[in-house]
């Protein structure tokens, strides 16, 4: 009686065959009858992965059979699904050897691998379904590289926010969401702020799920919503599809997302006025520090601050006053003829940046078609693409440092329609609109009496 050890696997890199381990038992079972042989033990493996090295527990169970001398032949589908290395085959050569055991195979027939010319024809088998199954995977690898440098859509996962399950098809609704989640980020509004807006007015996600800021912060940094092809978090090429905003403005948010400082700035705020409003005595900033539940402003003394420790105001009244100067100062003609100088000094700068960056887009295209036409080879076009990426990066960082002044803009002029309405406005909004204007909001001494005294507010106006 020939004593015979069944070993079945399934691995994702042949299972296209459709042979899962109930027809790699199945097939191993007939092969036995004929051969005469009695199935004794089956060994059972799932490893997805063909070459992980994770340890499969039922692999080692069959060479501890085949050492125990509890085994005299082992049988499996095809070598590649008893070893997955060389240094696994040989190991198992080494088994078989020390217990004069018989190895076939349904496939590649029988190994004797107690001969030299039995263990080459192993080693070679192995080596083989090495090569094919690296090969498989460098040729994918390639030809998404390809794909991506010719801006066409990549696949999987689910429908990209703001377009058709096809990828190239513009949802109009989610499309105006977007414009409108743009524009308010980059008039200053948070992803904490804007989450909110989205879950309180009930716009739906692409999985339906509640909007979180992680959720937000993807699209928002994603490059696609501006017709633009990433590949491993690179912008390289113009994509196939439509764009929704501009790539002026992805080039903004993403510098400002990317930007370590802002990392700090997490948590809402409820006060209006945090690092804006400054004490007389010794120009430090204020702190948001409630005292009995009531919100106020104090400078703070070591080891709380670095400020003189003398003054604090009562937050809700200075923010109203802060809240009317803005107001007025909308409706005042100076305000708009500054702002709008302001305006047009940064829509000039950011036009010329924007159109560098185009040219710079541009020469990257062409570095994709001059390999895509075989003129330059993957390395060249790899380090020039780098050269012209290092030159974007730096041309995205000072698009970024321009001011915002964004979030005015829509009121300038019309102090009433802030007036109405201020109160629906995010607190991060309004802390942009006011900061947009204000330089700072410096609090004078304290004056006697319980209330508060209006002419200790003295506002450093930005234009
Ligand atoms: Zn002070």
């Amino acid at each position: 009686m020939v004593r015979t050890g069944v070993y079945c696997r399934i691995s994702s890199d042949r299972d296209g065959d459709g042979l899962g381990v109930a027809g790699q038992e199945k097939k191993c079972r007939e092969l036995a009858a004929r051969l005469g042989w009695t199935v004794v033990d089956v060994f059972v493996d799932n490893d997805r992965s063909a070459y992980s090295g994770k340890p499969r527990k039922e692999y080692l169970r069959l060479l501890a059979a085949m050492r125990g001398g509890e085994l005299d032949a082992v049988l499996a589908w095809h070598p590649d699904r008893l070893h997955r290395s060389p240094a696994e085959l040989e190991e198992f050569i080494g088994v078989c050897d020390e217990g004069r055991l018989l190895v076939q195979t349904v496939e590649a027939g029988l190994f004797d691998l107690s001969t030299p010319t039995g263990r080459a024809v192993a080693r070679t088998v192995g080596a083989w379904a090495r090569f094919e199954s690296e090969h498989k995977a460098a040729r994918v690898r390639r030809k998404m590289e390809e794909n991506a440098l010719a801006g066409k859509r990549g696949g999987g996962g689910p429908r990209p926010y703001g377009y058709e399950a096809d990828r190239l098809t513009i949802r109009g609704d989610e499309a105006a969401v977007l414009r409108d989640l743009a524009a308010r980020f980059l008039a200053g509004e948070s992803l904490t702020s804007l989450a909110r807006w989205l879950n309180d007015t009930a716009v739906s996600s692409v999985s339906g799920a509640l909007w979180s800021m992680a959720t937000l912060r993807g699209i928002l940094y994603s490059a696609r919503i501006s017709g633009q092809r990433e590949h491993h978090g690179q912008i390289v090429a113009d994509a196939e599809w439509p764009a929704i905003i501009t790539k002026e403005q992805t080039a903004r948010i993403r510098a400002i997302l990317d930007d370590p400082a802002r990392k700090s700035a997490r948590t809402p705020r409820r006060y209006l006025l945090t690092r804006l409003v400054c004490c007389h005595r010794c120009n430090r900033p204020l702190i948001a520090r409630p005292r009995g539940g009531q919100r106020r402003y104090v400078c703070a003394a070591p080891p709380n601050g670095y400020g003189c420790g003398r003054t604090s105001v009562t937050a809700e009244p200075l923010e109203d006053i802060v809240y009317r100067a803005v107001l007025m100062a909308l409706d005042g003609p100076g305000l708009q003829t500054a702002i709008a100088s302001a305006e047009n000094r940064d829509a000039a700068d950011a036009h010329l940046l924007a159109e560098q960056m185009t040219t710079l887009a541009g020469r990257r295209d062409e570095l994709g078609v001059m390999f895509a036409r075989g003129e330059i080879d993957r390395a060249t076009m790899l380090a020039g693409s780098r050269a012209v990426g290092a030159d974007i990066d730096l041309l995205e960082r000072r698009l970024a440092a321009i001011t915002r002044t964004e979030a005015l803009t829509h009121y300038v002029g019309d102090g009433g329609a802030l007036a109405a309405e201020w109160s629906d406005l995010t607190g991060d909004r309004q802390r942009a609109i006011v900061r947009s204007v204000i330089e700072r909001v410096t609090i004078g001494p304290a004056t006697p009496g319980r209330h508060f005294d209006p002419n200790r507010v003295q506002i450093t106006w930005r234009y």
